[in-house]
């Protein structure tokens, strides 16, 4: 029986585990039960991949992503392990054949769609099985956005299979996930392995919405060029038009999402899998289980509606490891519009209090003064220091004190509903301070006000930001349609004088003008070509043009082949023997077979 270690460095061509992993693997290897909390790109799939090859029998995968299962199988194939599924996708025969193939011993893993278990049973009785996973196991989850029904179905393993070790992996952090995982899959006494969440390759950025597109192609251009990324946004509408604009712009985009038809939405995703440098404009109905490990960045165009949908829609970017950037326009149109579909929405009184505290989180992540890291990870119940690598730790944002701008918000709020018995939205009571005469002003006698005119000391960008952050801090709610502004009793607090407000200074104005300052600051690569000498990067550019050709000839993606992580290590060591190939992470036995005589030609610069 071969050893873990061996398994890893041979099959996989890496040196070592990674967190975890190791004792993972060794608890499966002795027959126990593992559940494993790991974050995306964590590296779950090896805890259940090694195991299985150091095991006698097949190793059984549940897992819901149909749409991934040929993806895996031909990555697996690739390093020399015998893998093959069982989907509602495969004809009779094939179906057939895979049978075959598990009943004479002839497959390290079978894939296994959750829906096809109970009709699977029979001829899972009838063959050696080394241990069964159960991949994205928060779909177990009645509360949770992934539930499946057939997943309720998995407790039959504990009964039938006694004795045949099982590990369920998830990237969903909360406590009540993990207990519902545990209950209904019969996981007592499960070795538990809860890692870290933090996810210190993604730089956070979150920035006032202003032009939202505008600024993006800005951050696009000066930090991702040619990178693939995801950009989500809240409607369909505005992901094809985001789609519409970047493609104008000379960036490669495509969409996806609910109301395109099912084969130009696949269409779409495979040809973002599969092609280099591809920004995907996508609903949430976008993401999970995208494997593909080289997505340099994830920009949100519209606000999350919970830190946790933030949390995981970001954690899709970089899961090679290698730096990449979560990137989120905000700005006070979000706020009205999301406190409105929770106000209209069809969820009872519980619900709704539940979206609201929701979105105040995330609103409080967005005005934070602090580290935003440490307060994602403080969601999730961890303690960290201060990051270094978000954007308040990097520029650390000035406070002021913004007592008094917020009194003469709030008084206007008040003095309005004492005359009119009325609310206004921010636009009308930022015009009031600075003392426009709309008509809508005049209308109203808004210029009768006593606080007409006296809030000249900020523009109105300052006055959106002052809003804003009162917002977070929940000092004042925005309601209905026109989201008009009231105040709350914390809001009451402050105008008494008996709360004093500490407001962070709003960057964007001069962030924008230095980053348009374009021309004359170079562009610094970044992501897997960050630090990388000239003729480094030249040879990296050549192994990914090699690798492409190579991807579309075998149909699969191009991650497969190799990863940007293999490419970078290839291009900075220039090996010139096989040999010294072997010591490049990602370069297992059978790549080495396969490709290693390719590689040296490219870097020798006879390949092509
Ligand atoms: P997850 O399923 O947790 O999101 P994956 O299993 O897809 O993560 O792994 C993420 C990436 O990290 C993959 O490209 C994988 O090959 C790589 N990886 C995993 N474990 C190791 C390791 N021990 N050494 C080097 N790379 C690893
Ligand atoms: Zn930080």
């Amino acid at each position: 029986m071969a050893n873990a270690q061996q398994v890893l460095e041979q099959v996989w061509g890496y040196p070592q585990f990674r967190g975890q992993q190791r004792e993972i693997i060794e608890t499966l290897v002795a027959g126990r039960d593992a559940l494993v909390l790991m974050p995306t790109g964590g590296g779950k799939s090896l805890c259940y991949q090694v195991p299985a090859l150091v095991r006698e029998g097949t190793g059984v995968v549940i897992s819901p992503l149909i749409a991934l299962m040929q993806d895996q199988v031909d990555a697996l194939a690739l390093l020399g392990v015998r893998a093959a599924y069982l989907n509602s996708s495969l004809g009779f025969d094939e179906r057939r054949a895979v049978e075959e193939r598990f009943l004479t011993d002839e497959l390290d893993l079978l894939y296994l769609a959750p829906e096809r278990l109970r009709a699977a049973l029979p001829l899972l009785q009838q063959g050696m099985i080394s241990l069964f996973a159960i991949d994205e196991a928060h779909c177990v989850s009645q509360w949770g956005h992934d539930f499946r029904p057939d997943y309720l179905q998995l407790g039959v393993l504990s009964e039938q299979w006694p004795d045949v070790p099982r590990i369920a992996l998830t990237a969903t952090a909360t406590v009540q996930t993990r207990e519902e995982i545990e209950r209904r899959l019969n996981l007592a006494g499960v070795a538990r392995f809860i890692s870290s969440f933090d996810r210190p390759n993604i730089q956070y950025r979150i920035v006032p919405k202003e032009r939202a597109r505008e600024s993006l192609v800005r951050f696009i251009e000066a930090e991702h060029a040619g990178d693939a990324g995801i950009v989500y946004c809240l409607s369909r509408k505005s992901t094809e038009q985001t789609v519409d604009y970047l493609n104008e712009r000379g960036i490669r985009a495509l969409a996806y999402h609910a109301g395109m038809p099912p084969n130009a939405r696949s269409e779409n995703q495979s040809r973002f899998l599969r092609e280099d440098g591809i920004v995907m404009c996508a609903t949430i109905a976008f993401g999970m289980g995208i494997d593909k490990p080289d997505v340099r960045f994830v920009a949100h165009l519209d606000l999350p509606k919970s830190v946790e949908g933030y949390y995981q829609e970001t954690g899709r970017a970089g899961r090679d490891g290698l730096p990449s950037t979560a990137w989120l326009a905000y700005g006070l149109q979000d706020v009205v519009q999301q406190r409105r579909m929770i106000d209209q929405g069809d969820g009872d009184e519980f619900h709704k209090r539940q979206q609201s505290l929701h979105l105040d989180a995330m609103l409080a992540l967005c005005e934070t003064a602090g580290c935003r890291r440490q307060m994602l990870l403080a969601y999730f119940g961890e303690r960290a220091e201060a990051c270094g690598n978000c954007d308040n730790c990097l520029h650390p944002p000035k406070t002021w004190d913004g007592t008094i701008p917020a009194q003469k918000l709030m008084s206007t709020i008040v003095r309005i509903s004492r005359a009119q018995n009325r609310a206004f939205g921010a636009g009308q009571l930022i015009d009031i301070l600075l003392g426009k005469k709309t008509e809508r002003v005049a209308q109203n006698r808004h210029d009768a006000l006593t606080t007409f005119g006296i809030g000249t000391e900020l523009d109105e960008r300052g006055w959106r930001s002052v809003v804003r952050q009162l917002l977070a801090m929940h000092m004042i709610e925005a309601h209905g349609d026109y989201g008009v502004l009231r105040l709350t009793e914390r809001g009451m607090e402050v105008l008494g004088g008996r709360q004093r407000v500490d407001l962070r200074v709003d960057e964007q104005a001069q962030l924008s003008r230095k980053n348009s300052g374009g021309s004359s600051s170079r562009k610094t690569p970044t992501g897997a070509l960050a630090e990388l000498e000239p003729e480094q990067l030249v040879r990296f550019e050549k192994l990914r043009a090699w690798r492409r050709e190579i991807a579309k000839e075998q149909t699969v993606p191009a991650y497969v082949v190799f990863s940007d992580a293999t490419l970078r290590e290839l291009a900075v060591d220039c090996p010139e023997t096989l040999e010294s190939l072997t010591g490049i992470s990602g370069i297992g036995r059978k790549k080495l077979e396969q490709y290693g005589e390719k590689v040296l030609a490219v870097l020798a610069g006879t390949g092509d």
